[in-house]
């Protein structure tokens, strides 16, 4: 039994897929989409989107955000384990990259729950605490600009209810957090995993699941 998490090497991840994934069609359709796209990188892992799956079928999300869609796999994700009549307020600026995505919500069955709203997504969160949302949603993905993440963060912090979950993607960065800061993106980084550690408002587990995954309870 090891007290720490395991280094996945190619086979042991191998196994890891073999033994659990479980995607739509569409989802793996989506995936090999991606593939050949430039910066195909920044696509969550497919262990990770179905554990996004599970958290917001446990919670029974039914209002949810996304900051940060790219081609759209996340935002699959999380829609497919939505009820019916859930939604996903996804948040992009980039026509280019979630138009890839949009045929494989249709496949899915999933494309009504997903409004896309191309914006800077500090404007698109701004104009919905100006609306009243504040506390209107269950589940928050935070996976845009890193130089922002605190911002979407205390946002997402108004806009998630009591007991509801903020997660955020990347928060290991490739391992560069512990080291010292290099650029912008890695010191944002490492001041929210600061703050967050002894921020009172949430309850904190930092998952070592694809580049990092901070969950983030609202108390
Ligand atoms: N969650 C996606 C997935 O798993 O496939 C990956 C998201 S990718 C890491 C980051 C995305 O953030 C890009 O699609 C980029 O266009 C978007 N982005 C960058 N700056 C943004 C901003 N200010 N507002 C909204 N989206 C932004
Ligand atoms: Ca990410």
């Amino acid at each position: 039994m090891s007290r720490r998490s395991l280094n996945l090497d190619d086979t042991l991840y191998g196994y890891l897929l073999d033994h659990s994934l479980r995607e739509h069609p569409a989802q793996a359709a989506l995936r090999e989409a991606t593939r050949s796209q430039p910066h195909a990188g920044m696509q969550i892992s497919p262990e990770q989107g179905q554990f996004m799956a599970m958290l917001v079928r446990l919670m029974g999300a039914r209002r949810t955000i996304e900051i940060g869609v790219f081609t759209g796999y996340s935002a699959l994700a999380v829609a497919l384990a939505l009820p019916a009549d859930g939604e996903l307020l996804a948040c992009d600026i980039s026509d280019e990259y979630t138009r890839v995505g949009r045929p494989y919500w249709e496949a899915a069955g999933v494309a009504h729950k997903i409004a896309l709203r191309l914006a800077p997504a500090l404007d698109t969160l701004d104009a919905r605490l100006a609306e009243g949302a504040a506390g209107h949603y269950d589940f928050a993905f935070i996976d845009a600009d890193k130089t922002n993440y605190d911002a979407y963060y205390e946002r997402c912090l108004q806009l998630v209810r009591q007991g509801g979950l903020i997660a955020i993607d990347n928060v290991l960065w490739g391992g560069s957090v512990a080291r010292p800061a290099e650029d912008a993106s890695t010191a944002a980084i490492q001041a929210l995993n600061r703050k967050l550690h002894r921020d009172e408002r949430i309850e904190l587990a930092l998952v070592p699941i694809g580049d990092g995954l901070t969950l983030a309870r609202k108390r």
